[in-house]
């Protein structure tokens, strides 16, 4: 196999090119700086490093290669990036290694030309909606909903006739065959017509309907939807499940909302193809629709990418329904829960997380937070989304910008049929809403609540707090909350308490080389964070390339060996923190995964490991075969180990480059500098962190 389809991408896309067609980059000695993209700011703190290949905004802390940049700027899964990408670059990425190539290509052709064939058949229905006599009772919905004509323009709003082969039969003079029309889900087979060769086997799958084109994020059509006009049943219908179209996975109008969530930094998700039409017309373009009712994973997956608040426009005739609760949950999972390190360094923090908290031995505490923020949006009872903003939109933009915390929402609607002054009442309102506070990972905020349950029923905090205690114990044994609970009191692990003395881990060749680079690093962030000659050479800082991704892909190999390591090391570091893009990604799935409570064995991994990444996870596991076994210990140890160079290399690399950067900086700008220099000391004080753990760890 020759070089990494990655490797040759990035051989041939420069990132300051394609940093610069959406951020305007302006020369700053050999880095390039420019207003950030992911956090709004009227002064740059956003760069280009134009010889490293990478970027980083010292205002958010977003960083990393021009993969990173693609993924988080696009809001692209990882596999969509490297497509995208490598068709830039002209570079081939084989996405099926080990199947038939002949076959591959056939299924992208197939769907190549089902992208078509929708194109034309969305341009077929528009057009029956915009001019022909039969659609004018479609038109005249369109118009009793709100609808405007921009609107209509806008989201291609189409109309299926009566007839039953209208568009089947302009689609087989445009080409295609039936075969095509049926698995682009356009058409159904007649029964006992199948495959006649000839024609009229087949009949439109829409008739008599409003048509809603449904793209995906990149603006593809890849469906429709279609509201019955009349009597027809189901009242709405959706494509089948074609190679295009996956149900449980499409957010209607997410292409129009995509900008606007990641500029609004929410997206709010309503229930029907009308709400989100008039959600946008009316100006509030951070909206999308569920498609089929209930929100899945899926769903969550492609929108955590843009906002992590989201929320939700629920049915309120449902609200406190098991559907809706189901929603819930399904968006909760979604979402990944990220392990917080907290450090305990004689402060605040300290006292605050010692009163509460487990004992604080150890240097960091890791601490799980679900990484979202879900509210409901609260509206006038029977009153749906599209009818609140035509009435009064006011009210509408009120609503999106104040939706209910979750939490809040189930205090209401969990206590709605119960008479908080008896005691049953009392006694049924803790049951509920205990496991619920539970769950929140924020302790300040738990706090809050469980003063707010106390008063609410009248009872004495303190044993409200045993009742808690007792609620989380026992969940730890059952249902979809436990698995949440339980993952978090098991990550409440502490690293780098051990205090036996082992120098002598992997002691292969490559430490001496590492151990030099260390002392360097050492030496120059603990230099003055004014430096006045140009001693720092820029070249550093992609010096040690090629040995820092040798560990990259040792701690992946480990954690592929032992899922267990991941509480050991998550708390060190983070996806940014991988200077490979292939071992960030493999640690990215596995961190998810794992704590998503599923431990991938080599087996059943290669279904969550997208097939391009099957050669790097092969690279990763020979790195680890090529060493010495260790026990469990050992892992442990030789894991925090790696971790830590790891994110030791990272915290340096960033010191170097921040020295760079003040030395390049316009002496007149003192923001500038003075957010350089503040970020530069607290590199040296995460530094000064990961070195006392480093001396704990011996
Ligand atoms: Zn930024």
């Amino acid at each position: 196999m020759s070089a990494s389809p990655i490797e040759a991408i990035k051989a041939k896309i420069d990132i300051a090119e394609e940093i610069g067609q959406v951020v305007r980059l302006q020369k700053s000695g050999k880095a390039l700086k420019g207003l950030c993209p992911f956090h709004n700011e009227r002064t740059p703190s956003f760069y280009v490093f134009p010889e490293a290949q990478t970027f980083r905004c010292f205002g958010c802390n977003e960083g990393g290669d021009v993969f990173s940049f693609v993924q988080k700027q696009q809001g692209l899964e990882f596999r969509d990036t490297l497509h995208y990408l490598a068709e830039k670059a002209g570079v081939t990425v084989e996405d099926t290694p080990g199947r038939d190539p002949e076959e591959e290509r056939e299924r992208s052709a197939l769907k190549e030309r089902l992208r078509k064939l929708n194109e034309d058949a969305l341009l077929w229905f528009h057009q029956a909606l915009l001019r022909s006599k039969e659609a004018s009772e479609a038109r005249a919905y369109v118009q009793s909903r709100g609808i405007s004509s921009e609107s209509v323009l806008a989201f291609s709003l189409g109309y299926a006739p009566e007839s039953w082969d209208g568009l089947s039969r302009y689609l087989l003079t445009q080409g295609y065959t039936e075969r095509e029309l049926v698995q682009g889900g356009l058409a159904r087979e007649r029964e006992g017509a199948i495959a006649t060769e000839g024609g009229n086997g087949i009949y439109d799958y829409f008739r008599n309907r409003l048509i809603f084109p449904i793209r995906d994020t990149r603006g593809r059509v890849i469906g429709f939807g279609g509201r019955a006009l009349g009597d027809g049943k189901p009242k709405y219908l959706n494509s089948p499940q074609t190679p295009l179209f996956e149900k449980n996975t499409v957010l209607y109008a997410i292409d129009m909302a995509r900008d606007a969530i990641k500029q609004a930094g929410q997206v709010v998700i309503v229930e029907g193809y009308v709400d989100a039409v008039i959600a946008h017309q009316y100006g509030t373009r951070q909206t999308v629709a569920c498609i089929g009712s209930a929100i899945t994973e899926k769903h969550i997956q492609q929108l955590k990418k843009l906002t992590k608040q989201v929320t939700l426009a629920l049915d309120p005739d449902a609200a406190g329904s098991a559907a809706t609760e189901h929603g819930i949950q399904e968006a909760l999972k979604g979402f990944d829960k990220t392990v917080v390190a907290v450090p305990l360094a004689g402060n605040a923090t300290t006292q605050r997380r010692s009163k509460n908290g487990p004992a604080s031995r150890g240097m960091i505490m890791l601490e799980e937070q679900v990484d979202a923020e879900i509210n409901v949006l609260q509206l006038p009872l029977g009153e749906d989304p599209d009818e609140v903003i035509r009435r009064d939109f006011s009210l509408w933009l009120y609503a999106v910008s104040h939706p209910l915390p979750l939490i809040d929402y189930y205090f209401v609607v969990k206590t709605e049929d119960l008479n908080l002054r008896e005691p049953h009442g009392k006694t049924e309102a803790a049951k509920r809403l205990l496991p619920v506070i539970g769950m929140m990972s924020d302790r300040i905020k738990r706090d809050a609540y469980m003063r707010k349950l106390a008063t609410m029923i009248s009872i004495d905090e303190r044993t409200l707090y045993e009742e808690l205690q007792r609620v989380l114990r026992n969940q730890k044994t059952q249902g979809v909350t436990a698995a949440f609970v339980d993952s978090k009191t098991q990550k409440q692990a502490r690293v780098g308490t051990q205090e036996t003395r082992e120098p002598t881990w992997l002691n292969d060749g490559k430490e001496g080389n590492d151990g030099g680079r260390g002392g360097k690093g050492e030496e120059s962030y603990t230099q003055s964070t004014t430096v006045t000659n140009s001693t720092v050479p820029y070249v550093s800082i992609d010096k040690s390339k090629a040995d820092k991704l040798q560990w990259e892909d040792y701690l992946i190999g480990l954690l592929l060996q032992n899922p267990g390591l991941s509480p050991y090391v998550c708390g060190i570091i983070h996806d940014g923190d991988f200077a490979g893009t292939d071992t960030r990604e493999l640690y990215h799935i596995l961190n998810v995964l794992y704590q998503r409570g599923s431990s991938p064995s080599y087996q059943s991994l290669e279904q969550f490991v997208p097939v391009e990444l099957h050669s790097a996870v092969a690279r990763v596991q020979q790195s680890v075969e090529s060493r010495s076994p260790l026990d469990g210990v050992g892992q442990v140890k030789a894991a925090v180990q790696c971790a830590t160079r790891l994110k030791r290399t990272r915290l340096v690399q960033l010191n170097t480059e921040l020295q760079y950067l003040l030395q390049a900086v316009d002496s007149g700008d003192r923001a500038g500098i003075q957010q350089l220099q503040q970020r530069l000391i607290e590199v040296h004080q995460q530094l000064r962190t990961i070195d006392s753990a480093t001396h704990l760890q011996g």
